[in-house]
């Protein structure tokens, strides 16, 4: 199963059990995705851990 990149277009392999919520990463940029949906696969861009980022 696969799903396109949301970030870069790249086709990416979801893992034969995949569940929704999963993080999958591109190989193509490396962008984390979640995976929002399975039918179809869809997936979104992983929000980032907001960490002490001083801003
Ligand atoms: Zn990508």
């Amino acid at each position: 199963m696969n799903v396109k990149c949301v970030v870069c277009e790249a086709d990416v392999s979801l893992p034969e059990n995949c569940c929704e919520g999963e993080l999958v990463v591109c190989q193509d940029c490396g962008t984390e995705l979640e995976v929002v949906s399975l039918e179809p696969p869809a997936v979104e861009e992983a929000p980032q851990v907001q960490e002490d980022w001083g801003e």
